[in-house]
């Protein structure tokens, strides 16, 4: 470009006087979001009008080159540049460049090969129009893997050679032996089954050569139990907003990373408990995708966390929700389950991830009897919060969250406080009070647990 930058910014706002007539490429870069994580890293360029994108796929060294028809380079585009973290798992890098008048090339350079996927988002909520770009690995994370591979870096942590290390002598796990047991039983991830039995899954895992033949015969109990923790929203989806600033993401995960320390540390009858997290940090996460993960892991319970928002600020109390196979049991319940159900649209999900239908429809087979265990579930957690925070309401009420819908998980989403709500906002942000949310949680769970224990899991037959 033979004009400066700074030309550029001066003239800036008689090109969007003109543009905002009849030139088509005038559309404004309104912010840019990379949001990096294991299961994907997305880049959004969020603009006041529709953005059209060329891309190649370059493989060595593997790079995703975009021309962006419709803008030209501006600050906050160049801004995309530095807002790269190191330790990103796809991206090292990203250029940006006008390549034509109008067209904005942006090179993605990457670590691995990756999957792209780049797909327009219409405006909703607080956003305009989006353009996004999510880079999966060539190879999904398989949830299981990763509950071992969290597992294993724990051990690394605590001692050395690494595990990972296969000339490494290989240490006694109890824990890892059983999560490694349950994988080879465990089911594929898209397939929901209606029991607790389990077809064995050639595929799943690397056999053990370490426990497969000289396995002692266990107690049929004697297993790893596995809760799956799901804190709503993440990424481009913050959740409700409360007045001072609070995203619900942030809470969420917080509790969530609470409940899970203290999960890991407990037992049922001497059976380890493990807690999956179906996002561990700020990303987005479709809502079947969640549903998915905890059925790949056989979790014995499904726990979503929230924080609720109201028109009103003076609305509060914590509550707790179960699936509903026929209508919303109140109007507040049904106002609850839209307005989480639109986390998708809020959190961008991909064209791929739209040929979902078919899971969902699937996952509409939830039965009575995991609503029913989702009902008492349910009033043990609302139970405990009740014992030191107000309750919107006395009893676990019912709708069609989506994110409930494992047909063989009982299933609970629980709003923690309402966000809206000034005073409940700052109980949210407090440490000591998500400590409080967490170990309530906890006692619920366990209580649940002490008067329905944990099914064993049907041995293979063979
Ligand atoms: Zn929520």
């Amino acid at each position: 470009m033979s004009i400066s930058r700074r030309d550029t910014l001066q003239f800036g706002s008689l090109i969007l006087l003109l543009a905002g007539t009849d030139i088509a490429w005038g559309a404004t870069i309104l912010g840019v979001r990379v949001w990096p994580a294991q299961d994907y890293t997305r880049v959004t360029i969020e603009s006041d009008g529709l953005l059209k994108a060329k891309q190649s796929f370059i493989t060595s060294p593997p790079r995703l080159a975009i021309d962006i028809e419709g803008i030209e380079l501006s600050p906050q585009l160049k801004e995309l540049v530095g807002s790269v973290k190191s330790d990103d798992p796809f991206i090292s890098g990203i250029r940006v460049g006008q390549n034509a008048p109008g067209v904005v090339r942006l090179v993605i350079d990457l670590k691995q090969s990756a999957l792209p996927q780049v797909f327009n988002l219409p405006p909703i909520a607080a956003y305009q129009h989006r353009l996004v770009f999510d880079l999966y690995p060539t190879q999904a994370i398989d949830p299981l893997q990763a509950l071992i591979a969290e597992k294993e870096r724990e051990k690394a942590k605590a001692a050395t050679p690494s595990p990972r290390d296969p000339t490494a002598p290989r240490a006694v796990d109890p824990l890892g032996d059983l999560i490694a047991q349950q994988s080879n039983r465990s089911t594929a991830p898209t397939t929901p089954s209606t029991t607790k039995t389990v077809a064995p899954r050639a595929d799943s895992m690397p056999a053990n050569p370490d426990n497969s033949s000289k396995n002692p015969v266990r107690s049929s109990t004697d297993r790893l139990i596995i809760i799956a923790l799901d804190p709503g929203h993440g990424g481009e989806d913050p959740g409700a907003i409360g007045p001072a600033g609070t995203r619900e993401k942030d809470i969420t995960l917080k509790v969530a990373l609470k409940l899970r320390e203290r999960i890991n540390a407990s037992t049922i009858k001497g059976n380890p408990m493990r807690a999956f997290l179906t996002r561990d940090g700020d990303f987005f996460v479709p809502l079947h995708v969640r549903v998915q993960k905890a059925q790949r892991v056989q979790a014995d319970l499904f726990i979503s966390i929230h924080a609720d928002a109201f028109t009103v600020p003076t609305a509060r109390g914590a509550s707790v929700f179960a699936l509903s196979q026929r209508g919303a049991s109140s109007a507040t319940a049904r106002y609850m389950a839209q307005k989480e159900n639109s986390a998708d649209a809020v959190g961008g999900i991909s064209v791929q991830t739209k040929d979902a239908q078919v899971q969902r429809a699937l996952l509409d087979m939830s039965t009575t009897a995991q609503i029913n265990d989702s009902l008492e579930l349910g009033s043990k957690v609302l139970g405990e919060i009740g014992s030191f925070a107000k309750l919107h309401k006395p009893r676990v009420e019912q709708a069609g969250f989506a994110v409930l819908k494992a047909p063989d998980i009982p299933s609970v989403l629980i709003e923690t406080a309402f966000i809206s709500n000034p005073e409940e906002e700052q109980k949210l942000r407090d440490e000591a009070y998500q400590d409080q949310l967490a170990d309530s949680i906890l006692r619920g769970l366990l209580r649940y647990f002490a008067k329905n224990p944990p099914l064993a899991r049907t041995r293979t037959r063979s």
